[in-house]
C-alpha cells in the first residue's frame, strides 16, 4: 500500500518526464525503488518558472549565488524559487530523502558544470540539492539507487 511507504522526492526527468532544458528526459529504471517508496516527481527549474525547452544554465557563482543561461540571461531567481518550492513540498508532505539527477545546476549532488559552458565540471552541488541538504533532506544521485533499497 503506497500510503505506508516512505515518500521520495525524485527529479522528474529521471521518471521520463520531458522537463529537461532540451525538452527531453533522463529516464532510468526505477522499478526497484518504487517497491520501497512513494515517488513524488519534481522539477525545480519548471517549478521555478522556466519554460521547456529552455536554454541550458550554469552556476557562475556560488556565493553569492548567480545562475545564467547560455544567452547570458540571469535566471538565479528561477533557480532559487524552484529550490524553495522543493523544500516547501518536502516539509508539507514529510519527505526526508530525494533522488536527484547528477550534474544539473539544480539537482546535482556531487558535481555541476563550472559556469563556462565548456563542459567542465566542478565538485559542488546544484541550487536545489544544496538547499535540501542544508535543511536535512538526504540526497542520492542516480548512481546510488542501491543505497535507497
Ligand atoms: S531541474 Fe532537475 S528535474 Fe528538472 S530537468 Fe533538470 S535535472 Fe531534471
Amino acid at each position: 500500500m503506497s500510503a505506508n511507504k516512505e515518500k521520495l522526492l525524485v527529479s522528474a526527468c529521471l521518471l521520463g518526464k520531458n522537463v529537461k532544458y532540451n525538452g527531453k528526459n533522463n529516464c532510468i529504471d526505477l522499478e526497484k525503488i518504487k517497491k520501497y517508496y512513494e515517488i513524488v516527481p519534481f522539477c525545480p527549474e519548471v517549478e521555478g518558472g522556466l519554460e521547456t525547452p529552455r536554454p541550458p544554465s550554469e552556476i557562475i557563482s556560488f556565493d553569492p549565488v548567480n545562475v545564467i543561461n547560455n544567452s547570458g540571461q540571469d535566471v538565479t531567481k528561477n533557480f532559487q524559487e524552484g529550490a524553495r518550492k522543493a523544500l516547501e513540498l518536502c516539509r508539507k508532505v514529510g519527505i526526508k530523502k530525494a533522488l536527484l539527477k547528477e550534474r544539473s545546476p539544480s539537482c546535482g549532488k556531487y558535481q555541476v558544470y563550472d559556469g563556462s559552458f565548456s563542459k567542465r565540471l566542478v565538485n559542488s552541488s546544484g541550487i536545489t540539492a544544496t538547499l535540501l541538504k542544508e535543511k536535512g533532506i538526504k540526497i542520492y544521485d542516480e548512481n546510488e539507487l542501491d543505497k535507497l533499497c
